[in-house]
């Protein structure tokens, strides 16, 4: 299981769960590469160990468990992992499209 961003990030992305997320699995947080642009932040699901500190932190609810994930934002659970495992720009591509599909 992991841990998953989700859309009430967009606007916000304050960086409050990368602050206290204890194995640094949340990205790109200030200073990294990226976080000008990077459009919310996401979760390695590689590295995340569960432990729910990014829960209370976010002040949207963006952050939750995988097993948590309302059927609205199944396809965070994609993204988050498709940005680690793609890259930035493949991430952010597909966040792109699911918010374009939103919009039209
Ligand atoms: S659940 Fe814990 S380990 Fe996983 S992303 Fe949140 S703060 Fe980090
Ligand atoms: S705390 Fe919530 S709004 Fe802030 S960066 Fe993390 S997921 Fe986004």
């Amino acid at each position: 299981m992991a841990y998953v961003i989700a859309e009430p990030c967009v606007g916000t992305k304050d960086t409050s769960c990368a602050d206290v997320c204890p194995v640094d699995c949340i990205h790109p947080t200030q200073g990294e590469e990226h976080f000008e642009t990077a459009t919310i932040l996401y979760i390695d699901p590689n590295e995340c160990i569960d432990c729910d500190a990014c829960v209370e932190a976010c002040p949207v609810d963006a952050t939750m468990s995988e097993d948590d994930v309302p059927e609205q934002f199944e396809i965070f659970k994609e993204i988050n992992r498709v940005y680690f495992d793609e890259g930035h720009a493949e991430g952010e591509k597909m966040l792109a499209k699911y918010l374009e599909s939103k919009a039209s």
